[in-house]
């Protein structure tokens, strides 16, 4: 039976990582800047308290400053917004991250669009979004250019392959397909009225699942020999009672189809945070030029 190539995450992000500190070493040597990531948790998500720490560390991990800035979950958005005014003045931030969800007071849309897009190292900003639809140079999100990176590490140029990115959120599925399209690939955009999504996915030389589904895509969806990049992330029980991670995939049944297959975990979560450092990098040599 025919086993897919399991694309390790851990190492393909390890490497960035590596990339990324001797990207900020030589700055540091070069031009005497340590580039800085501001990180902002609003409330006290236990998810997100996870996520900023492992951000935190990582940061520091590659030699780059952390600031953090912890609000209480009742923070009105006047003062987020007058905390991201400072974070954009000051000289020493050269990304900014604010932790998503914000509680309901606040909207998201304000604090995004008050962030410098300079300093938008998730690239969420209306301008960096523009940026990357119209094939310019931006800060491009996190979690997609990732699964870029993922992709070609299995086959270095993606262009021409038939692409199915299943899920169009801001953050994963919308600015995966850009990005994909300008590595010139036929995207098709798949999502939940999407009809017969099975026969979308097995047209497919790429597949990017990105529903928050467990194991929804499964392996008579593949077309054999196909890249499949799992962004999705759920618990679920497992047989011996203790909850187990799997992504939007059946991994099991994909990898007796699929050529290279991500798994869950160990696969796209790595990149996500890698790929945070190393905008937060590309942030602070831009801020050194200008
Ligand atoms: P959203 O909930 O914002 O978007 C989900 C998308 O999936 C929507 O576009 C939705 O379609 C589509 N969808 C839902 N049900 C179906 C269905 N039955 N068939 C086809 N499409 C469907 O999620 P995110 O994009 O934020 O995240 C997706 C997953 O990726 C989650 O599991 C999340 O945890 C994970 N994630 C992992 C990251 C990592 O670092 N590993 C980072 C970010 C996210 P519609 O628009 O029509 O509603």
């Amino acid at each position: 039976m025919p086993r897919a190539l399991i694309i390790n995450g851990k190492t393909i992000a390890e490497a960035l990582r590596q990339e990324v500190a001797t990207g900020a070493a030589d700055l540091r040597r070069t031009r005497g800047i340590v580039p800085g990531l501001a990180v902002v948790l609003v409330g006290e998500d236990p998810a997100s308290q996870v996520y900023v720490r492992t951000k935190v560390k990582a940061t520091r991990d590659v030699g780059m400053v952390s600031f953090e800035h912890k609000l209480p979950a009742d923070a009105p958005e006047a003062g987020l917004l007058t905390l991201i005014a400072e974070l954009n003045a000051r000289q020493d931030v050269h990304g900014i991250l604010v932790q998503l969800p914000l509680p309901s007071q606040i909207d998201t849309r304000h604090v995004i669009e008050a962030l410098d897009p300079t300093k938008d190292v998730d690239g969420f900003h209306p301008i960096n979004i523009g940026r990357l639809a119209s094939g310019a140079h931006a800060l491009a999100p996190c979690t997609p250019a990732g699964c870029v990176i993922l992709a070609k590490s299995v086959r270095s140029d993606l262009a021409g392959l038939e692409a199915v990115v299943i899920g169009r959120s801001n953050i994963v599925g919308k600015p995966m397909a850009q990005l994909l399209l300008n590595e010139n690939c036929t995207v098709t955009v798949a999502h939940s009225r999407t009809r017969d999504l099975p026969a979308v996915v097995r047209r497919a030389d790429l597949v990017v699942a990105a529903v928050g589904r467990a194991e929804m895509v499964r392996g008579d969806w593949i077309k054999a020999g196909a890249t499949v990049i799992d962004v999705g992330i759920q618990r679920v029980p497992g047989p011996d009672g203790r909850s187990r991670l799997v992504g939007d995939v059946a991994f099991a049944e994909a990898i007796k189809v699929a050529g290279a297959v991500t798994p869950v975990p160990g696969g796209v979560g790595p990149m996500t945070v890698a790929c945070l450092l190393k905008n937060t990098l590309e942030a602070a040599k831009a801020g050194a030029k200008a």
